[in-house]
């Protein structure tokens, strides 16, 4: 599985989560929202430097990810091509396909950092990439 980091216009950072593999519907990247204040305006690109607390500026420096968000935005659209977005239920999904609860699938979606280190005690495998939009404009 694989965990985006977004961030949502107001600053909340959360996560959305998928594994590898199935059917899924493009409509559901743009149906992401915030789970702390419901805001549909979510940056999917969280490369963008990051602002100095403190009073402090960040410096302009270029990272390793901005050169790669290329790729990430390919990678990214092969997940929304094919995985199935299961939103804020994806630990719960995640949980039912490992134990045999569910049919194997590949799912993506959102999940708290306590539900990341839950799933990982547990031997759930997945993955975080940070989400870069299918396109851009
Ligand atoms: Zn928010």
């Amino acid at each position: 599985m694989i965990l985006f980091n977004l961030r949502c216009n107001s600053g909340h950072d959360f996560d959305v989560w998928f594994k590898d593999g199935a059917a899924y519907d493009s409509r559901a990247v743009g149906a992401i929202r915030c789970p702390v204040c419901d805001s549909a305006e979510v940056a999917k690109a969280p490369m963008a430097p990051r602002i100095a607390r403190g009073g402090r500026e960040a410096p302009p420096t270029p990272t390793p990810e901005v050169a790669a968000t290329g790729q990430l935005r390919e990678l990214c659209r092969k997940i929304a091509e094919n995985c199935d977005y299961v939103g804020d239920r994806f630990a719960e999904e995640a949980r039912k396909i490992h134990y045999g609860e569910r049919k194997p699938r590949s799912i993506y979606g959102e999940a708290s950092q306590t539900e990341a280190g839950e799933l990982r005690d547990e031997g759930v495998e997945f993955h975080r990439v940070p989400w870069v939009p299918p396109t851009n404009s």
